[in-house]
């Protein structure tokens, strides 16, 4: 049957939003144009990606910096174990630390170039190992992330889940899921978190796609499967970017209304440092800007 649409004395959900650190000082004033236009709001926090290997580590620093001297918003930085020293990396989330940074998205990070991982020498094996190196340098509040589909690299679903209880026993507090089109698999995932008898939130990662293409051949490297419904959706809409905007917006407000009809009251948003999808979505959600404070 339809969804039923939020009752009036449902509580609008938590959101977080995921930026990337500029690379240009044009994607830069883009950046600063969606922080300011998504900071009414009032997101639990916002993070900021660190590039592949780490390569962005001073632009996420500059980015997560600003953000904790310039606005209200809750600065959440990503880490990574990928090609550096525990030394090194302990030395990253001290900067963040300094700069007043107090949530740490902790990731393993992907071998550079796309090969199979292996831990660096001296560093981080794995998430978990620096979930657990975080938690001896200060009281960071830890995310880490989740699989509803398995990490590609996963033995399996069950030893994927273990891993995912090993972030969590380390002081994770909390889970964000890689994005996925396919909202009863997230729902199955989230039956089978709680039957190992995990209880953090599991928070899902909302990706609302305008580019169908790019999407697609993001989606075959992170393991995010594509369903024949979605591509058929966006079929014939090549050259129309506006339709393709709508039609956007309709796929991810059906995915997050029915997440929504099933409990779920937090959401973390990939918003590509481009606000419209997002707040649109929001918007449906419930969410409606602070009136007084807030902004950025
Ligand atoms: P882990 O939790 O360490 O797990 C990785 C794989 O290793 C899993 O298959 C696990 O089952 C397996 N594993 C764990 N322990 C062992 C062991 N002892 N022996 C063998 N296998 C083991 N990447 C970036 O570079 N920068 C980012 O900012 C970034 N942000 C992200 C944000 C979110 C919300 C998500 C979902 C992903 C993000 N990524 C980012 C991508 C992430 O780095 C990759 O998905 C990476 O492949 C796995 O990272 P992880 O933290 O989940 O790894």
């Amino acid at each position: 049957g339809p969804l039923p649409a939020r009752q009036a004395d449902q509580a609008p959900p938590q959101l977080s939003f995921e930026f990337f650190p500029p690379r240009t000082e044009a994607l830069e004033q883009q950046l600063w144009a969606c922080i300011r236009r998504l900071a009414p709001l009032r997101p639990r926090f916002v993070s900021v990606t660190y590039g592949a290997g780490g390569s962005t580590h001073a632009r996420t620093h500059a980015t997560v910096s600003r953000l904790a001297a310039e606005t209200d918003l809750v600065p959440a930085a990503h880490l990574t174990c990928v090609g550096a020293t525990r030394e090194e990396v302990d030395a990253v989330a001290r900067g963040y630390r300094e700069a007043g940074v107090r949530h740490i998205v902790a990731l393993r990070g992907d071998a550079p170039g796309g090969g199979a991982y292996a831990p660096h020498p001296g560093g981080y094996d794995y998430a978990c190992d620096l979930v657990a190196g975080l938690r001896r340098i200060g009281d960071f509040e830890i995310s880490v992330a989740a699989y509803p589909e398995t990490h590609p690299a996963a033995r399996s679903p069950e030893d994927d889940l273990d891993n995912l209880r090993r972030k969590l026993d380390a002081g994770a507090t909390r889970a964000i899921t890689q994005y996925f089109f396919d909202t009863a698999t997230y729902l199955r995932f989230l039956d089978r978190c709680l039957a190992a008898g995990i209880t953090a939130p599991i928070v899902p990662g909302i990706m609302p796609v305008s580019n169908y293409a790019q999407a697609a051949r993001f989606s075959a490297m992170c393991g995010t499967a594509v369903p024949a419904w979605l591509g058929h959706l966006f079929e014939g809409t090549e050259e129309d970017p506006e339709i393709r905007r709508i039609v956007a917006s309709i796929v991810a407000a059906e995915q997050v209304r029915t997440l929504q009809a099933n409990g779920v009251d937090e959401f973390h948003f990939y918003t590509l440092n481009r606000p419209d999808l997002t707040y649109a979505i929001a918007h449906i959600l419930g969410v409606r800007p602070a009136t007084a404070s807030g902004a950025a």
